[in-house]
């Protein structure tokens, strides 16, 4: 499986508009990888793309993504949602409609009470799929795996032997299921640095123990928040002290 991460920020991006931080100064002036769109991961077996921040249309471009085929939704907050006129746009492109995926009676994005994938889906931009049941596209299994926060999913994707537990945000959340454990690769939102209530994942306090205690042979922090105030360069240093995980950045194309 070939995955590309389009986006790796959180929330709150990196630049952050009208922050003056060395660390959004920093991002500004280099680019990518100090850089952070809205957390976003494609998976080019398939073409499938998870979630659709509102960066989502500059993310597919500045990473050439031919095609999409798939979405997926993970959970109905707007740092994963609000791009999600991207149906549109690709159905205006490609002629063909998208398959939107949605957990079973999950997601409902509603502007002035309409609800936005019912009216793409009568529009004929897309179809919409929604089920807690295994999807198959071509030899990949994905599994909805409904967090312990109950509105929130992750994603076990399989292909042949190969195991991807894929947590786009809610980390603390995850259910210690028997297929979670040793996965071959982990990518999974981070959490706050700075932020310690019992609502919100704190990276040493969540990520870093569920990372121990499910042991996966290789883990992907994503969706890095501006607001812990850490830059690539420290994330990269960080890593150093880290057996098997390091701190995934925008474009970065990941081979299992
Ligand atoms: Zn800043
Ligand atoms: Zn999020």
């Amino acid at each position: 499986m070939k995955f590309t991460i389009l986006g790796s920020g959180g929330a709150i991006r990196i630049p952050r508009a009208c922050c003056t931080c060395s660390i959004c100064k920093e991002a500004r002036q280099k680019g990518f990888p100090y850089k952070r769109l809205g957390q976003s991961l494609f998976l080019h077996d398939g073409f499938i793309l998870f979630d659709t921040p509102e960066d989502i249309n500059e993310e597919l471009n500045c990473h050439s993504i031919p095609r999409v085929d798939h979405i997926f939704y993970s959970h109905w907050h707007p740092d994963h949602t609000l791009g999600c006129r991207i149906i549109e746009t690709l159905m205006d492109g490609s002629g063909k409609q998208v398959d939107v995926h949605i957990p079973k009676n999950d997601i409902n994005i509603t502007i002035n009470q309409n609800p936005v994938f019912e009216y793409y889906r009568s529009m004929d931009f897309c179809n919409v799929i929604s089920t807690n049941e295994d999807v198959y596209i071509n030899k990949i299994r994905i599994r909805k795996i409904q967090l312990k926060n109950e509105f929130a999913y992750a994603f076990l994707i399989c292909q042949g032997n190969k195991r991807v537990l894929y947590c786009p945000c809610h980390t603390m959340h995850i259910p210690y299921l028997p297929d979670l454990y040793h996965v071959d690769l982990m990518i999974l939102a981070k959490g706050y640095s700075t932020i310690l209530n019992d609502e919100w994942t704190n990276f040493e306090r969540d990520t870093l123990r569920i990372i121990k205690e499910l042991h996966p042979k290789r883990a992907i922090i994503t969706h890095i928040e501006e607001t812990d105030g850490i830059g690539y360069d420290e994330y990269k240093v960080m890593e150093k002290d880290l057996r098997n995980i390091e701190f995934g950045y925008d474009g970065q194309v990941i081979e299992i």
